[in-house]
């Protein structure tokens, strides 16, 4: 047993060769508004990263429980849920299904978390503590958040690394995104000083539209690189894989809305070397 063992270890993740001692990036999908494609890159990135050779966890931290139904399961059928997580301190593994990726899922009960969490101490480091077990058996933890910057959204934002704010090109709203950066900054003041925007998402993108170009023109002009090149195009595609229980990439593995997805995964791991590298 060398000397090494009893050193702190480096906070390094997923990209690390050594396995087993990394930990998981956790990267947290939020827009207040509803409708962006939050839950559908949840998803999509997941089972992505996933084809990439990574282990990845999904969090549905929405009450809708729209990310665990889109793997099949029924939210008002489940008993155990983020909601035994948060305010039970339930262990996050005893919720965890398996399917194409590993779903940590939400019920309906969760509606109740903001309420039973506001009196608790300690009640914006639920999550965070939540996924401490989780941590290491993981490269990607990603969590799904309401649309709304309450308490299940605060935790979310505590217990991450990075922030993608999946925006739909047709109903660019900025004053929503500069709403969403003034939480983050109160976070980072107060909370979790490390946590970052780690890429905007142009979401539902038509290139026929001149109001789509424009939008993400809008968009480059106000956040520059934090805008990712890979742009997800509007197609039904998304909206009839998660009735059949499935990410578009097991629904069709060979279309287009596929492969948009992986593009995506591909930027978000080329991110991370950037940043171990720099
Ligand atoms: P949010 O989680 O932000 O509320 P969802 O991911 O549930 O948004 O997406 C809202 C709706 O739009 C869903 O019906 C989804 O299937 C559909 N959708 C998502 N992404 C796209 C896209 N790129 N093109 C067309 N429809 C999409
Ligand atoms: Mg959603």
């Amino acid at each position: 047993m060398g000397l090494s063992r009893l050193l702190p270890r480096p906070n390094t993740r997923s990209t690390s060769t050594e396995k087993g001692t990394s930990l998981a990036r956790v990267i947290a999908f939020a827009n207040q508004k509803g409708g962006v494609a939050k839950t559908t890159t949840t998803l999509n990135l997941g089972v992505a990263l996933k084809e990439a050779g990574h282990s990845v966890l999904l969090v549905d931290l929405d009450p809708q429980g729209n990310l665990t139904m889109s793997q099949g399961w029924n939210p008002d059928e489940i008993e155990r849920s983020m909601f035994d997580v948060l305010v039970h301190k339930l262990p996050v593994e005893e919720i965890i299904r398996e399917n194409e990726v590993d779903v940590a899922v939400s019920s309906i009960d969760l509606a109740g978390a903001e309420l039973a969490l506001s009196s608790m101490i300690g009640r914006e480091r639920a999550l965070e503590k939540a996924l401490v077990s989780v941590k290491s058996k993981y490269d990607y933890i990603l969590i799904d958040t309401p649309p709304s910057l309450g308490l299940l959204t605060i935790n979310a934002l505590v217990a991450s690394n990075g922030v993608i704010v999946p925006v739909q090109c047709e109903y660019l709203s900025l004053r929503g995104l500069v709403q969403l950066e003034n939480t983050l900054s109160m976070i980072r003041e107060n909370l979790n000083p490390d946590v970052e925007i780690q890429g905007i998402l142009p979401t539902m993108y038509d290139k026929r539209l001149l109001h789509s170009r424009e939008a993400i023109d809008i968009l480059r002009e106000n956040f520059g690189e934090l805008v990712f090149n890979t742009k997800i195009r509007k197609t039904v595609r998304y909206a009839e894989a998660p009735v059949k229980g499935q990410s578009v990439l097991g629904y069709e593995p060979g279309g287009d809305a596929a492969a948009l997805y992986r593009d995506l995964a591909r930027e978000v791991l080329n991110g991370a070397q950037a940043r171990e590298h720099a």
